[in-house]
């Protein structure tokens, strides 16, 4: 039976190579985006590409609005009928800084995105889910054991709540049968460092690491894409770093 995901901030990035890696796998998928539409009709291009026609569609939602994220999930039930996978992916950093000059706004932004709309997309999946067999997939940060010193300290800090949701709510849904676990990427080459003015990261620091290169979104891809699957049906609770060795 052809299975569902939801996949926020699928217009780019890791988010699209999932939507596509699961298109080739004949998965329906919904994702969100929340600001770059052409992106996102982009990403749903390239998923009808591979796969079926009309097993894709893109929804506007910005993860900090409880609204939004309700109506996507309700907006896939409606289409698909079940959700199998939720991969809760959508998030930020804010330019390089100490702790000592970050500014409140910057800190309630970076903890708006990517600890409380990651927790609002978890909430909405523990909701929905209902299905023994389904699967949820947090997209953390190796971040989140490093502390970013000088640089992202409260996107290390908005991480480490991805890896304590992780493990809370794989207890909390284990006995209905619903799998969760998170990956936490290294330095992938994807939009999100030129985001912050710091393009450059990913040549500067991607070689860093034991395998002597960044990552690339598809193969980050990869392991989410094990983790929703059966392949992965005795795995909970893991925080799976792709990080070259980092
Ligand atoms: P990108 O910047 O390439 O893509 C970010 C995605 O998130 C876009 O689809 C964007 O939508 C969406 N998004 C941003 N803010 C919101 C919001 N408020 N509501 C809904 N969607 C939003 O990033 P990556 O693919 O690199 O990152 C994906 C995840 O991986 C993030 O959680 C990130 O922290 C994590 N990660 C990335 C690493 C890397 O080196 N790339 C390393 C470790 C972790 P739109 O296109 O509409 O703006």
């Amino acid at each position: 039976m052809t299975k569902t995901v939801l996949i926020t901030g699928g217009s780019r990035g890791i988010g699209r190579a999932t939507a596509v890696l699961c298109a080739q796998n004949d998965w329906n998928i919904a994702f969100s985006y929340v600001g770059n539409k052409a992106s996102a009709e982009e990403t749903c291009a390239m998923c009808e590409r591979v796969g079926r026609t009309g097993n894709v569609f893109a929804q506007k939602c910005d993860v900090r609005h409880e609204n939004d994220v309700v109506h996507l999930f309700q907006t896939a039930l409606d289409r698909f009928g079940d959700i199998d996978g939720v991969v809760n992916n959508a998030g930020i950093v804010a330019p390089r800084s100490n702790l000592a000059d970050m500014d409140m706004a910057r800190m309630k932004s970076v903890f708006d995105t990517n600890v409380l709309g990651a927790y609002l997309v978890a909430r909405e999946a523990a909701r929905t889910m209902t299905t023994s067999g389904g699967s949820i997939v947090n997209v953390s940060s190796v971040a989140s054991k490093l502390g970013s010193p000088g640089e992202y300290v409260d996107y290390a800090g908005s991480k480490g709540a991805i890896d304590t949701l992780t493990i809370g709510l794989a207890k909390e849904l284990g006995p209905k049968g619903i799998r969760v676990n998170a990956v936490r990427p290294g330095i992938i080459d994807t939009e999100i460092h030129g985001s912050v003015g710091r393009p450059e990261r990913v040549a500067e620091i991607g070689p860093s690491c034991p395998l002597g290169r960044p990552g690339k979104a598809n193969e980050v891809a990869n392991a989410i894409y094990w983790l929703l699957t059966d392949d992965a049906s005795y795995v909970t609770g893991a925080l799976m770093d792709i990080t070259g060795g980092r």
